[in-house]
């Protein structure tokens, strides 16, 4: 079989099922949230393993990891002074448990320059932090901020939304390592709306907020799904195709990230008829515990260590439920920015190819031990969107975005297998140690003892 009749393939049997879609509804509505090491993402992982296994792949299994894990119990936010009322926050994962009453004080949009200029400082007091960046400069993520706080000497980290809704955004602490943090302060994300009110506040009062939390941490396990397509391949290339399966408790992860995960079962489901025809393996993976802080794609890339050379590329598709155009993100191998164009415009696609670095998913601990890899987006939204709210839920996700996403992915997973040349080579430490540290991450890798160069 040629690769155009296998592109046909593709198309005809991405466009005549409703596969993907019901998988998607599957996850988010019976397996709702998938929070780290719960219940539910142990049955999600069940049903990924048993859905692949029935596609045809070869020895689809769960690979476990020890982990930290964090149970969430009661979190109540309140106002002592000058008024007195309770307001809906969300604890956010790895926040330790606490009773204290704390001055509020308001920090911006958090970068080490805001908290410089807060009047009194920020030692020993609550943080008031915003999620956006400006639109020049540095933009740094909700962890940055943290960090910088927590150096700083806050007591305790207050993340506002600035999206209007009432929604509460929630992310962990951690980014990796499995959640042993050293010193963490109470982390709480708030709605817009609440951050609007204690700021009002704060321009006339000093204002005093009790933050009361009942948390638990322990040493438990997750894990992560793996199946593979060997076919015939006689070369010990292999690429991988992979997304995070777990989500955050608060919702039910529709966008972040069943629709990642949907995606990267269809095109298993897509790519097994033919896998005989492929020149190289796939290796399908779907990660556990990434919003904890990718801690089943650090186990997977450090027990894979022999075989990273072998990687072609990684493909890590991480929020495809957005309507709009696919983004293709190259991490760190720019040099495949034309042979990725080139194989989107030989068909009619909506793919946009970039170099726009994006560490915070699980393409990130392949990425640093020099991989070729990917992270793999749809726009369609401002910002995060939905992601990491109460209102990620399924009806956002249609099955239109994700047929054609599926159909797109196989597509682009088929030419990198058929590659005659591959134009790209692992990249070594130095290389990537340098464009982390250009791009702000190292004194977070540092922090968390995770500076591998
Ligand atoms: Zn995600």
């Amino acid at each position: 079989m040629n690769i155009s009749d296998m592109e046909k393939h593709i198309c005809a049997s991405s466009w005549t099922s409703d596969e993907v879609l019901n998988n998607h509804r599957t996850l988010c509505l019976d397996h709702r949230g998938r929070f780290s090491a719960s219940p539910n993402a142990a049955s999600a992982a069940e049903f990924i393993q048993k859905t692949l296994q029935g596609y045809g792949l070869d020895n689809a299994r769960k690979d476990y990891f020890p982990m930290i894990t964090w149970t969430r119990g009661e979190t109540r936010l309140s106002m002592v002074e000058p008024s007195s009322a309770e307001y809906p926050c969300i604890a956010l994962p790895y926040t330790p448990s606490c009773k204290n009453v704390l001055e509020l004080v308001d920090a911006g949009m958090g970068h080490p320059e805001d908290l410089a200029k807060v009047p009194g400082g920020v030692t020993g007091k609550a943080v008031l932090v915003e999620d956006s960046n400006p639109p020049s400069g540095p933009g740094y993520h909700r962890l940055h901020k943290y960090l910088f706080a927590k150096n700083a000497g806050a007591a305790a980290f207050v993340f506002a939304s600035t999206s209007s809704g009432m929604l509460a955004p929630t992310g962990s602490l951690a980014f990796n390592h499995n959640g042993d943090i050293h010193q963490a302060i109470p982390a709480v994300g708030i709605a817009a709306e609440i951050a609007s009110e204690f700021r009002w506040w704060l321009q006339t009062h000093t204002v005093q907020l009790k933050f009361e939390m009942q948390h638990s941490l322990q040493a438990g396990k997750d894990c992560n799904v793996i199946a593979d397509l060997t076919g015939s391949a006689q070369s010990q290339n292999m690429v991988i195709v992979c997304g995070h399966y777990d989500g955050h408790d608060i919702s039910q992860g529709a966008v972040d990230n069943a629709s990642g995960t949907a995606v990267v079962m269809e095109t298993a489901r897509l790519l097994a008829p033919i896998q005989d025809y492929l020149n190289c393996s796939i290796r399908f993976v779907l990660f556990g515990s990434e919003e904890m802080g990718l801690v089943g794609s650090h186990y997977l890339a450090e027990t894979m260590k022999t075989e990273l050379n072998n990687i072609r590329f990684v493909f890590n598709l991480d929020c495809v439920g957005n309507p709009g155009q696919l983004g293709i993100l190259l991490q760190n191998c720019p040099e495949l920015i034309d042979f990725y164009t080139k194989t989107a415009k030989d068909f009619p696609s909506d793919i946009r190819v970039s170099t726009h670095f994006v560490p915070f998913s699980d393409h990130f601990p392949f990425l640093m031990r020099g991989v070729p890899a990917s992270f793999m987006a749809t726009s369609g939204t401002e910002g995060r969107g939905w992601g990491h709210t109460l209102a990620d839920t399924f009806e956002k996700v249609s099955g239109e975005t994700l047929n054609r996403i599926s159909m797109h992915t196989a597509r682009l997973v088929l030419h990198t297998t058929q590659a005659a040349v591959w134009p790209v080579k692992s990249k070594s430490p130095d290389q990537i140690a340098d464009m982390i540290t250009n791009s702000h991450m190292k004194h977070l890798l540092e922090h968390e003892n995770h500076w591998i160069f």
